[in-house]
This record gives C-alpha cells, structure tokens and sequence, in this order.
C-alpha cells in the first residue's frame, strides 16, 4: 500500500538549516527538530514494542495468532520435502561448515526445496498483519518504513527521544569541512 507523503520536506529542511548544531563526544556534528509525539503521529497512535503490544487489537484475519492454515496443507508432502532439505542442510554443515561456505549450488536447492515446503506447509504467515498479528502493528510498520526512506532522501534519520521514548525526534549529520 502506497501511502502520501508523510513529511514536507521543504519545510523539514528550513527546520534542520535552523536547528542548534549538536556535537558529541566523538566529535559528530548533528542537527535534530523534534517530528512529534508517537501517539498523534502513528496510525494506531499507541506505544508498544514489538515484543509486548498486549494494548493491540488483534488482526481480524489471523485473530493475532500471526499465522492462518494453509488450505493446500499436505501433512505427507510436506515431511517428505522437509526432510529431504534436512538431510542437505545436514550434510552440507558436515561437508562445508558454516553456510557462508557452501556452494551457491547447495542455496539454491535449499531455497528450492524451502519453498515447495512452504506450499505445502500447515501454517501461512498472515497475509493481512503480514505477520505482526495486529493489523495497527502493520499500518505503524508500514509508516516507520516510509518515513525512514522519506529521511533517506535529504540524509536524514528518526530516532526517539530520551525518556519516555514517546517522542520522536530527526536528526541529520553536519558536514564537518576538513579543506586545508
Ligand atoms: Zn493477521
């Protein structure tokens, strides 16, 4: 899903060209404007991590459980792919160590052997909170990932503040002129 633009860039960057330049102990220059509280900014307007969003309706596909039965489930199919790729992944550790080392071969019949058992498994990620079990854990991913690329484009990045952690912040790099 494409979103509108979540941030005036123009406008950011007369707030950034205004801000306090900010140096840190290791000599990094920063520039920091506050974006907003993490409640008025987000699409579910709550604050949780991902590990603990008990305060999150649950997804209405998935019921939060994150996973949904695959109607294409074929339990004997499924073992004989699984253990097949078992018995690869197996040797290959035996054979090559570390799966750095592997032949570019042996990933490609891993993935391939991953994905037939993937058609054939029990359980699906969920498609509709992809997995996050709360469909407002997949709206927040969605915009945390726009706006971290809507930054990319002038250099910039979020991060919360100190804290409560609520609000959030944007920071970009100064450039320090080292010419001689
Ligand atoms: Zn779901």
């Amino acid at each position: 899903m494409k979103l509108k633009s979540l941030l005036d860039i123009t406008k950011l960057l007369k707030q950034l060209d205004k801000a306090e330049v900010y140096e840190d102990e290791d000599g990094n220059k920063t520039q920091t404007v506050y974006l907003g509280d993490i409640r008025s900014i987000t699409p579910s307007g709550k604050v949780y991590t991902p590990f603990a969003c008990s305060n999150l309706t649950p997804c209405p596909r998935c019921n939060g459980t994150t996973q949904i039965e695959n109607k294409h489930y074929k339990k004997k199919k499924w073992m004989k792919i699984h253990n097949k790729r078992k018995v690869l992944f197996l040797n290959a550790i035996n054979q090559c160590g570390h799966f750095v080392h592997w032949p570019e071969k042996i990933h490609q019949k891993i993935n391939k052997l991953l994905k037939q058992e993937n058609h054939w498994t029990q359980w699906l990620i969920c498609p509709e909170c992809i997995g996050l079990g709360s469909l407002e854990a997949r709206l927040d991913q969605d915009f945390w990932k726009q706006l971290g690329s809507e930054l990319d484009t002038i250099e910039a990045w979020h991060h919360s503040s100190e804290g409560d952690g609520c609000q959030v912040m944007v920071s970009r790099g100064v450039e320090i002129c080292t010419q001689t």
